[in-house]
């Protein structure tokens, strides 16, 4: 952590006693394709000087390295159990099978016989007793919405995990769970993980706005820097080494790429200027000065990247009304 840099926030998990760090670090792309063991033994350790408790996962990250990875930090760290969170999500699976033996009850599903095996798989890749939390990580039309409550209801009750919620559901499946856990007095989906930022943003501010006072829903947004697009780094191209340039994830370089957000970009930056920043930590900033956000989950593929990107805890009381409105007015038109 800089000097500058003050100390961190947290914030309830929604309706929940959880306190969650505003600032949280996520392994999609980076851990194992671009960070190896050692690197993220140290970007976990920084993150948690920086006061972070919150790390995110998921199992189909990296085929399931992203958090064999994560579980041998947490063996080598030793941090007391009670100061850090830690996620996985499911619905993908691992090893889908092949063609002409695909594994049909092992992939794209939230059935019960998936979930049950899946955590399981988790749990000992990250060599713990339990999952703080579970997410579903997509919705699935194909499975009754009674069986995935139960089956997340279960592994609660069987101390695999603690809380369990959603990723990018939409409102109606989010309320269609809720209202079966309410009628069955089951565990309820604590928590969504959506993609917000600025060009992102309409789910978070529009669709789910009743789901937070009724469901009392929680958020762990995902891809703040719209995988870096907001960085400013890809204006003048894809840079070397950049996940734009990576081939495992080249379904996001045309996005990367949009000419009209680019030139967005570059009159944040200068925003940023004037707010004595970068334009990394006055978007992030952004997401977090929204109060339903209860953790902004940052991504890095080094060291400085975390240090600076947690450097937006500095720049939150700049965010101000007149901020947010040159904001409004940069990105018109180019939000969804
Ligand atoms: P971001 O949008 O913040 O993108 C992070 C990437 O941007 C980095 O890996 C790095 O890529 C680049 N970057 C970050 N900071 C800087 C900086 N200061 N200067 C220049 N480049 C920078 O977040 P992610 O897309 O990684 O998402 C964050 C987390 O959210 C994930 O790790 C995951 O845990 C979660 N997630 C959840 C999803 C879901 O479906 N639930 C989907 C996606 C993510 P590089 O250096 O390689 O260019």
């Amino acid at each position: 952590m800089t000097h500058s840099t003050p100390p961190m926030l947290y914030r309830r998990l929604g309706r929940s006693g959880l306190q969650l760090s505003l600032f949280s670090l996520g392994s999609w792309v980076t851990f194992h394709n671009q960070v190896d063991a050692h690197g993220v033994r140290e970007m976990m350790a920084a993150a948690r000087d920086a006061g972070v408790n919150f790390f995110d996962n998921a199992e189909v990250y990296a085929n399931g390295q992203s958090e064999a990875l994560m579980g041998e930090a947490l063996a080598q760290l030793r941090w007391n159990r009670l100061d850090y969170v830690v996620s996985s999500k499911f619905f993908w699976g691992l090893d889908r099978g092949s063609a002409d033996q695909p594994r049909i009850n092992g992939r794209d599903t939230l059935n019960r016989k998936y979930l049950l095996q899946a955590v399981d798989g988790s749990l000992k890749r990250m060599k713990l007793d339990c999952i703080d939390l579970i997410y579903c990580h997509r919705a699935d039309p194909h499975t009754p919405v009674d069986e995935t409550v139960w089956a997340m209801h279960n592994l609660i009750e069987q101390g695999k995990a603690l809380y369990w919620g959603t990723s990018e559901w939409t409102a109606d499946d989010i309320r269609a769970a809720w209202d079966v856990a309410e009628r069955h007095h089951l565990h309820k989906p604590v928590m969504e993980q959506p993609q917000y930022h600025l060009f992102h943003r309409k789910r978070v501010e529009h669709e789910y706005a009743r789901l937070y006072e009724d469901t009392g829903l929680g958020l762990t947004t995902w891809s703040p820097l719209a995988s870096g697009l907001l960085t400013g780094k890809y204006r003048q191209g894809v840079p070397a080494g950049s996940r734009g340039a990576m081939e495992g994830v080249s379904f996001l370089r045309e996005g990367l790429l949009d000419a009209r957000k680019n030139t967005a970009v570059g009159e944040l930056e200068a925003v940023a200027k004037e707010l004595g920043c970068s334009v990394a930590q006055l978007v992030l900033a952004w997401v977090a000065h929204n109060p339903r956000v209860s953790s902004v989950i940052l991504g890095a593929s080094k060291l400085a990247q975390l240090h600076e990107n947690l450097g937006a805890l500095a720049v939150l009381p700049n965010i101000t009304a007149e901020v947010l409105s040159r904001m409004d007015t940069v990105t018109a038109g180019l939000a969804q």
